[in-house]
Order: C-alpha cells, then structure tokens, then sequence
C-alpha cells in the first residue's frame, strides 16, 4: 500500500526547497513530475520539473483520462497530475508525494480521501516579499500578482490536514519528513496499535506531526494571515 502526500504554498514560500530535502531524506518516495502548458522558465528542464507539452496535447491527456487532477491556473496555463505517477509508485511499493495548487489538492483529496495534505507557509507577507524579490527572478509587477495570488490562498489553509510554517528551513524540513514518516509507521503500525511503542524516533516523528495538525497550529497561523489581510486593506 502507498501514501499519497500533497503538498502546497504560496510561491516564494520555500516549497520546492522543502520537498528536495524531503526526497532526499526519506527513502522510498516517488515525486510525480506535473504536466503544463506553461513555458519553462530558465534553470528548469523537461521532464525533470515538469513535462512541458502544448495546449493541444494536453488536451488530448483529459480526453484520454490521463489525468488524477488538473486545473487552469493565471487564467491560462493548465497543470496536471498523470494517473501514471500514482501506479508507478503503487507498483513500486512508493508513497506519492505532489506538488500541486489548492484546486488540485481538492479534487485529490475527493478521489483519494487518505492522502495527507499539507500546506506551507511563509511566517509573514514581509518574508514572502523578501524571498520573491530575493530570487531575482520576477519582475516587481509578477511579484505583486503572485502576492495577490498568496493572500488568496492562504486563506485556504484550514482545508489542509497539516501546516508547516517556513520560518527556519532546517525546522520546517524537519516536520515535514516527520509528517510523512508519522504517517508511515502509524500505517505499518496497524489499527489499534502503538506505533511508538519502544520506538523513540517514531515517538519523536508522531510528536512532530502531531504539533503541525491545522487544528494545533491555529494560534500561531492567525498572526500570518493578519500580516497578509493587514496588507489589502
Ligand atoms: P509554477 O508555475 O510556479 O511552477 O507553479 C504554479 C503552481 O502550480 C504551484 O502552486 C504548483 O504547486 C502548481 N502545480 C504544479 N503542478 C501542478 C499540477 O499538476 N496540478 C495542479 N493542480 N497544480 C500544480
């Protein structure tokens, strides 16, 4: 049996840095590359970021029912996740692990209602302003519309079944594995048993994962979202 693991953010929140060093710290996780109709940016490649394929041929993949989730996002450029990856990792005995928008994350959530969700979030608007400015890679006009973008977003996090704030990437790389590895021992632990039991790295993992619950980390997200709403007004 695999897990899947969604995993969204706002971008400039760290994500992408987040889930490298989750594939790279836990073992036996297949990360499904995503479809786009988008054009590549600079540094990414085909078939490694994401397949990058025209309009038509996407088309072609939702007739043909290639596709667990997809959506438009800006308006114009379409995302998918391929049903293949899901299999691939099934018959690999691999948990899932997508990177994908809050559209997407509900129509996995409605197919395949064990799959974890998680949502990432910067400790402030002023962080995310930083870090999107930072990267050098927009233009002052794209990083205000993708912080419009995150504002709406964000307000989007009570859907999600866990929060990790990106305040300190050690720490948040930190609860992210240990999401995923809770969710692991919890499912080979087996109903009614303890899957801590003479275990303390797993005690220490389901802790981790339990602090990062959406209903455990209400108090310290209300802040976040005052900077974000503060800012709109
Ligand atoms: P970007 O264009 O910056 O790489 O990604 C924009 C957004 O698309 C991000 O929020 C990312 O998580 C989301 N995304 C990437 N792949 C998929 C996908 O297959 N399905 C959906 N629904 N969203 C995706």
């Amino acid at each position: 049996m695999s897990s899947v693991f969604i995993v969204s953010a706002p971008s400039g929140s760290g994500k992408s840095t987040l889930v490298e060093r989750l594939l790279s710290s836990v073992p036996g996780l297949t990360f499904s590359i995503s479809y786009t109709t988008r054009s590549p940016r600079g540094h990414e490649k085909n078939g490694q970021d994401y397949f990058f394929i025209p309009a038509e041929e996407f088309q072609v993949m939702i007739e043909g029912g290639e596709f667990l989730e997809w959506a438009v996002l800006f308006g114009k450029d379409y995302y998918g996740t391929a049903r293949r990856f899901l299999e691939e990792a099934r018959r690999q005995g691999h948990d899932l692990v997508l990177d994908i928008d809050v559209q997407g994350a509900a129509q996995i959530k409605q197919k395949l209602p064990d799959a974890a969700s998680i949502f990432i979030l910067p400790p402030s608007r002023d962080a995310l302003v930083a870090r999107l400015r930072g990267r050098g890679e927009d233009a002052e006009e794209v990083i205000q519309r993708r912080l419009g973008r995150a504002a709406g977003e964000i307000e989007d996090y009570s859907k999600y079944d866990y929060v990790v704030i990106n305040d300190w990437i050690e720490q948040a790389a930190e609860k992210l594995c240990a999401i995923v590895l809770a969710a692991r021992v919890s499912r080979q632990a087996g109903a009614g048993a303890d899957p801590a039991a003479n275990d303390p790295e797993a005690k220490r993992w389901l802790e981790l994962a339990h602090a990062c619950r959406t209903a455990s980390v209400s108090e310290q997200v209300q802040p976040i979202l005052e900077t974000f709403s503060t800012a709109r007004k």
